[in-house]
Parts: C-alpha cells; sequence; structure tokens
C-alpha cells in the first residue's frame, strides 16, 4: 500500500463538496464501476457530484446508468464551476494522470486532488493518494471506503457498480487477483443487492454479432512465438470496419487468446482511430508484463498491463517482440 490511508481519504471526501471524478481512458468495467458508484454515494451525502471520463464510454456498461451519471457537464460548464467554488477532483482506478486524457487539465484545476487506486505502477500523484496494489480492482477500494465512511449508503446501485468493477477486474474471480478478500466483498455486495448473474449477462452476454466475429477473425490471424510460449495478435482500423466495430468490441479478445495451453503470455495490438497502437499485455504464471508495458511508458499489473505505442502496426509489433526477445532469451519461432 502506498499513500495516506484510507481513513485519511474519507475525512477529506467527507468535507468534500463539490466533487469532479476522473478516471482512466479506454474505461473498463472497474473504472466505469467506480465512477457510478461514486456519484451514487456521493450524492446520496448531499454533495453536488460529476463524473468526467475521456472519450466515449462503452455501451456495455450502459446498464450502470452511466448515460445519466457520466459526461453529464461539458468542459466549459466544468471550467466555469471549477472556477466558481473549491472543487475537490478525485482520479480513482488511473495509473497516472496523463491517463485522464482529454480531463486532465480540469483534474489539474481542482482546489484539491485525491487519487484512489490499484494499479502498482501507481507512483501517487494528486496532492493525496491511495494505492492499494492488493486489491483486485479500485471497485473494491472503494468498498473499503464506503464502509469507512457511512455503510448504510451502498444501496443496491452503488453495490451493483462495484460488483461490475470486482467482476470485471478479477475475470469473473478467476485471475491471480482474486484474494479471498475479493470473494468476502463480492459476497457482501450480493447481500446489499448487487445481482451476479444480471450483472454477468450485461457485461458479457450483450455483444452485438460483428464483436463476436471480429473475435474469430483476430484469434484466426493470432501468431504463437517462442515455443508456444506468447500469442500475439491484431486488431486493425480495416478488422473493425469489416465486422461493422467499434474500438469497445475488442473487449474480451485476450481473454479468449489466454485460453492456449502453452501461452505464458499474450500481446493483442489494437490500432486506435488517432493512430497510434495500443497494446494489451496479459501473463499467465507470473509472466511480467507489467516490465513491459513500463518500458514503453504503460503500466498496470504483473499479469495485465498495457501501453500506448506511436507508430504503425508492424513497427509497434516488432518492438514489443524486440522486448520479449530480451526478456525471454529465445529464439521468435
Ligand atoms: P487493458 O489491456 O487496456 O485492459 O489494460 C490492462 C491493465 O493495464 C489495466 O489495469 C489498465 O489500467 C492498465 N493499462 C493499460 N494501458 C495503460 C497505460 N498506457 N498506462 C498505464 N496503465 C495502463
Ligand atoms: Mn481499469
Ligand atoms: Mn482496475
Amino acid at each position: 500500500m502506498k499513500g495516506s490511508g484510507i481513513a485519511t481519504i474519507a475525512v477529506r471526501l467527507r468535507q468534500a463538496d463539490p466533487v469532479f471524478l476522473f478516471t482512466h481512458e479506454f474505461a473498463d468495467g472497474d473504472a466505469l464501476g467506480s465512477m457510478v458508484a461514486l456519484v451514487l454515494y456521493l450524492r446520496s451525502l448531499g454533495k453536488e457530484v460529476y463524473a468526467f471520463v475521456p472519450g466515449k464510454v462503452q455501451t456495455v456498461y450502459r446498464f450502470l446508468g452511466t448515460d445519466d451519471l457520466i459526461n453529464t457537464l461539458t468542459l466549459l460548464e466544468a471550467e466555469t464551476r471549477i472556477r466558481q467554488s473549491k472543487v475537490t477532483c478525485l482520479s480513482a482506478d488511473a495509473a497516472d494522470v496523463d491517463r485522464l486524457g482529454e480531463w486532465k487539465q480540469l483534474f489539474l484545476a481542482g482546489a484539491e486532488r485525491l487519487v484512489l487506486d490499484h494499479h502498482d505502477t501507481n507512483a501517487g500523484f494528486g496532492d493525496m493518494f491511495f494505492v492499494d496494489e492488493t486489491a483486485s480492482s479500485c471497485c473494491e477500494v472503494l468498498y473499503e471506503l464506503f464502509t469507512v465512511m457511512d455503510a448504510s449508503r451502498i444501496d443496491r446501485l452503488v453495490a451493483s457498480a462495484l460488483y461490475t468493477g470486482l467482476v470485471s477486474d478479477t475475470g469473473s474471480f478467476q485471475y491471480a487477483n482474486t484474494k479471498a478478500q475479493s470473494l468476502i466483498h463480492g459476497a457482501r455486495l450480493i447481500a446489499l443487492g448487487a445481482c451476479p448473474d444480471e450483472i454477468s449477462r450485461s457485461i458479457y452476454e450483450a455483444k452485438p454479432y460483428g464483436a463476436l466475429r471480429l473475435m474469430g477473425s483476430c484469434v484466426a490471424s493470432s501468431r504463437l512465438l517462442y515455443n508456444g510460449q506468447v500469442v500475439i495478435a491484431r486488431v486493425t482500423r480495416a478488422m473493425l470496419q469489416q465486422f461493422d466495430s467499434i474500438d469497445e468490441d475488442t473487449e474480451g479478445i485476450t481473454d479468449e487468446l489466454r485460453r492456449v495451453n502453452s501461452t505464458r503470455a499474450v500481446v493483442l495490438l489494437k490500432e486506435a482511430a488517432d493512430g497510434t497502437i495500443k497494446v494489451s499485455l496479459r501473463g499467465k504464471y507470473g509472466f511480467d508484463v507489467k516490465r513491459i508495458a513500463t518500458t514503453f511508458g504503460g503500466g498496470g499489473h504483473l499479469l495485465a498491463a498495457g501501453c500506448t505505442i506511436e507508430s504503425n502496426v508492424d513497427e509497434a509489433e516488432e518492438r514489443v517482440l524486440a522486448e520479449l526477445d530480451r526478456y525471454l532469451g529465445l529464439s521468435r519461432i
């Protein structure tokens, strides 16, 4: 654990009003679950709260009420508000300030900047931070925080948002970050009204057909390297177009690729709309993918990390493979 304890953050947050919330770009279930849970919970304490999520919010998480709860103020409106009073800015699930995307300057303009996270690569930013790298998800950290602040305010909707983050960051309680505590927290959230089958269906069984075909194409064109230890695949803009898909439809492809018996690492190169390459890395059996991601200025966790490489997809692949050559000391084929 790094930074001030959760009790200190709780004290600051109790006094804070208004509160602006921030999370990382390409927000996942943990990021969006954290935003929704925080908006609802802090509003239940009578505070004025707004959440700012970079880019477009993934449609798969709309069941959490994201349309009504996230990005409800424009940048101009938010800037006006932040000049009028002492706004507390809180970042959740973002490993560094650059991950806040187009909302970064707004976060920095806050009168007070707090950070809650669970990424070990988070060195701490803002005026006060708490990073618990033993937590499976930021939502687990928030569950602890809300319990310290006032457990009676964790209603069904807050519990559902937190449970969503837990499920999505642990891969439905399957990954190595699933601790006894994660299951205890999950159980408590179910007792508070989160509905596990409904949430799992909403996250995992609500894909457009094209997304499945995209996944099929990506898996079919993947390659096994380093004596089967690494599976590498790509999603280009052309593939997205071919299957009438959008960026968020790449979610879950790494979970398919990691199923291969011999693999210890998964590399998925995704061509972003701005021409950069988003690299998703997953490790098995202790394979340190965070080390690869941080070489390219990215971050994450030991077994799940990511980075952005500014080049075309072939060059990005070559750069990641050169790093893997060094790490594995094996021939690629
Ligand atoms: P993803 O592959 O995008 O699902 O990300 C896997 C993990 O790495 C998540 O915990 C992300 O928050 C983290 N991550 C991905 N990209 C970056 C980045 N550029 N910088 C820091 N952390 C990242
Ligand atoms: Mn996340
Ligand atoms: Mn997370």
